[in-house]
C-alpha cells in the first residue's frame, strides 16, 4: 500500500465516528454522496446492463416557476446560486426501472450544467426528478403511504446535458412563453408540452447514488437552515445522467442567463468512493 493511500483509509476510519458523533447516522453519510459530481473516465465502471429506464412520460400542462425568492425558516432568500426555474408536472408520467416505478414530479434547469465530464461544463443541464411509487413526504400525509424519509433513495434523477443547438423542438417551447417567471411569486406560466420528447434517444448514462444539489426538505428531516449552514443537502437520489444531449438554441440559452445571471450549478462535490457505472458509450452525442 501506498503511503498516500494508507493515509486516505485512516482519514475515512477516522472521520466517520466523528462525523457520527457530529450529526447522527443519516446526516454522517450525507457527507459522503453528494451531488453533482464529475464523471471521468478514470472512475466509472462498465455496467453489465443497460440503465433501464421505461418511460411513461405523457403530454400534459406543466407550470412554469421560478424557485428564486424562497426563503428558509429563519426568513432568508435562500441565494439564487441554489435557485432555478422549475416546471411542475401533473400526476401520470412515470417511469419504471428494475420493476419499480417512480412517478415524476418535476424537471428543472441548471445553466451551466452541474455534472461536469473530464472536468468540464456543458452549457445547461436538465433534470427529471421522480418520487418513489407508495411514498410521500410525511408532511402531507395520506392512508397508505410511506414516509419517504424512511426509504433508501426514494427520489430518482435523470439529468440530460443540453448544448447549442435547432434539432430538439419540445424542449424549445418550455422557453417559447414571451415572459418566464422571475421570481418565486411570479404567477406559474402553463406550457402544454409532450414530455416523452424532452428525454434524448438512448439508453446510454452514467449512475450513481447521490442527493439533491440544492436544500429541500422534502424527504428529509434536517431544516433549510441546517442544511445551508453545512452545505450537506438530502441524500435521497438515485441518479442517472443520460450520455445523450439535448439542443436548445443558444437565444433561449440566453433567456435562462438572464434569469441567472451568475449561473446556479452547485460545485461538484467529491465521490468519497462511490462506484459509478456506465454503458460502453462514454461520450455525449
Ligand atoms: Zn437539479
Amino acid at each position: 500500500m501506498t503511503p498516500q493511500r494508507c493515509f486516505l483509509l485512516a482519514l475515512r476510519t477516522v472521520a466517520v465516528p466523528v462525523t457520527l458523533t457530529l450529526f447522527g447516522g443519516n446526516a454522517a453519510m450525507a457527507q459522503f454522496a453528494q451531488t453533482p459530481i464529475d464523471i471521468t473516465s478514470q472512475i466509472t465502471t462498465l455496467a453489465p446492463y443497460s440503465n433501464g429506464i421505461e418511460y411513461h412520460y405523457q403530454t400534459a400542462t406543466v407550470s412554469l416557476i421560478n424557485t428564486f425568492g424562497r426563503k428558509d425558516e429563519a426568513n432568508n432568500v435562500i441565494p439564487k446560486k441554489l435557485a432555478g426555474l422549475k416546471a411542475l408536472v401533473p400526476a401520470g408520467s412515470y417511469v419504471i426501472v428494475q420493476g419499480i416505478r417512480y412517478n415524476l414530479l418535476q424537471f428543472h434547469f441548471h445553466q451551466p450544467s452541474e455534472h461536469t465530464l473530464n472536468g468540464n461544463h456543458l452549457p445547461m443541464e436538465v433534470h427529471f426528478v421522480h418520487l418513489r411509487e407508495g411514498t410521500q413526504d410525511s408532511r402531507t400525509p395520506e392512508p397508505g403511504f410511506t414516509d419517504c424519509a424512511l426509504v433508501d433513495r426514494p427520489a430518482l434523477a435523470i439529468g440530460v446535458f443540453i448544448v447549442p443547438g435547432n434539432a430538439d423542438r419540445e424542449i424549445q417551447e418550455v422557453f417559447a412563453p414571451p415572459f418566464l417567471p422571475v421570481y418565486s411569486s411570479s404567477t406559474p406560466i402553463p406550457v402544454n408540452l409532450n414530455l416523452s420528447k424532452l428525454i434524448p434517444d438512448g439508453a446510454a448514462s452514467w449512475r450513481y447514488l447521490g442527493g439533491l444539489s440544492t436544500p429541500e426538505t422534502t424527504c428529509n428531516t434536517a431544516t433549510l437552515v441546517y442544511q445551508l449552514s453545512s452545505d450537506i443537502f438530502p441524500e435521497i437520489v438515485r441518479w442517472y445522467v443520460l450520455q445523450n444531449v439535448l439542443h436548445l438554441p443558444i437565444d433561449d440559452m440566453d433567456k435562462y442567463h438572464a434569469l441567472f445571471e451568475e449561473g446556479d450549478a452547485r460545485p461538484v462535490q467529491n465521490l468519497n468512493g462511490r462506484p459509478v457505472f456506465r454503458d460502453q458509450k462514454q461520450n455525449p452525442r
